[in-house]
């Protein structure tokens, strides 16, 4: 990547006469700012077809009585299936609203996360993107769509290709929920046949399976678009803040900017970044070179993924033996990097490191203490016949011998 020469340099240049030098940071990726468009046509086929279902019998009959009063509160709409993530996703745009365009944005705190184009499409939505390696994890499925709020399916859609990385006029696959109150959830970008078996009509409850995350339609990567509008069709931005005066719909609150380290994790090279998960029509995926196991005297490269990366921003490294003692620590601000803004969405760095050739056996701690939270990952030093055995010993699968766990 074109910044790592520049963040190596300057790290070089400011490196004390210490005992220890730091490793250095090697800039790997920064999070594409994965969004979508829906062009007016669009959202005006879309809600021809929500009112058209709206008024089914199928629909109609689902329906409550009694409208309810006021929005929903909502909760989280992600959820990651295998455990192991500290975190998996990163907020690349929220709401716009400033009706003027193109380049006129404000988003719920006044900031710029948000975007419009000139085709008169003011973003209408949250996009909520994966982070890292979101071509190879929307692949897996890991990360499930799942209902913020309870309601009933008025539309679906599905079997549209999910590995768009370009504006485009595509279709989507999507979900669409009318809350109990008449207000209606779009839930879009789906992964291709992952939509939920439940047909229009059919009810379902708060945190839900919806759908895979995905990138089909008109988006530029795997990313949830998540709209929500009220029952008089109009787009609310469940969000509180000072350039939006309506109350906070989520029921646990999510902080404009919410920091945090996503994955740590050893690699036997330099992880690849890819803008896009469609070479020649042909899907592909990140190759990470992940490491189950690290020989002594072998080196590699120490990984961590953030989002919401601001300058001065300290986040503290460290390798701990098996016995726990340290052998080797450092820590990191990413304006020690130079990059051309001072806060990035999502980023991923690496640190290179070696294993002397005496490096005891055993299970090491690779940890970060990142704003007032620590991580740590566990991994083995020896071969990989004896990191499967001492993962038999352990009676644990060799395929977790990476299994992330969070303390305090
Ligand atoms: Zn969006």
């Amino acid at each position: 990547m074109k910044y790592r020469a520049a963040a190596t340099a300057l790290l070089l240049l400011l490196a004390p006469a210490a005992p220890a030098r730091p490793p250095d940071a090697q800039w790997l990726a920064e999070a594409a700012a994965f969004g979508d468009e829906l062009s007016p046509s669009q959202r005006l086929q879309i809600q021809q077809q929500l009112d058209q279902a709206l008024t089914s019998a199928a629909v109609q009959s689902a329906l409550p009585s009694r409208k309810a009063d006021g929005l929903p509160r909502l909760q989280w709409p992600l959820r990651a299936n295998p455990a192991g993530y500290f975190g998996y996703h990163g907020v690349s745009n929220f709401v716009d609203h400033d009706a003027a365009f193109p380049n006129h944005v404000r988003d719920y705190v006044c900031g710029s996360r948000t975007y419009d184009n000139a085709g008169g499409y003011n973003h209408g939505g949250t996009d909520y993107f994966i982070w890292p390696f979101p071509w190879r994890t929307m692949d897996a499925g890991d990360i499930s769509i799942v209902a913020a709020a309870a309601g009933v399916i008025v539309l679906r859609s599905d079997g549209n290709p999910d590995r768009s990385c370009a504006m485009g006029d595509l279709p989507w696959n999507a979900v669409y929920i009318r809350h109990d109150d008449g207000s209606v959830a779009w839930y879009g970008h789906m992964k291709r046949d992952s939509v939920t078996a439940r047909q229009p009509g059919e009810r379902v409850e708060p945190g839900e399976y919806l759908g895979l995350v995905g990138s089909s339609g008109s988006s530029t990567g795997p990313h949830l678009h998540f709209e929500l509008h009220d029952a008089a069709g109009r787009v609310v931005d469940p969000k509180n803040g000072a350039c939006n005066a309506a109350p906070d719909l989520w029921q646990i609150a999510q902080p404009y900017e919410d920091p945090a380290i996503n994955t740590l994790s050893l690699h036997a090279a330099e992880p690849q970044s890819l803008r896009c998960g469609l070479v020649d029509g042909q899907p592909v995926n990140e190759e990470t070179y992940a490491l189950h196991s690290v020989a002594p005297g072998q080196s590699f490269l120490a990984f961590a993924a953030f989002r919401d990366h601001r300058n001065g921003d300290i986040s503290q490294f460290s390798i701990l033996r098996p016995d726990g003692s340290v052998f080797t620590n450092w820590q990191y601000d990413l304006a020690e990097a130079s990059l051309p803004r001072p806060f990035y969405a999502g980023t991923a760095w690496g640190w290179s490191q070696n294993l002397p050739a005496d490096a005891p056996l055993g299970y090491w701690t690779f940890a970060a203490d990142f704003h007032g939270r620590r991580y740590a990952v566990e991994f083995f030093v020896g071969s990989e016949a004896q990191a499967r055995d001492a993962a038999v010993r352990r009676e644990r699968a060799a395929a977790t011998l990476l299994s992330p766990r969070r303390t305090r």
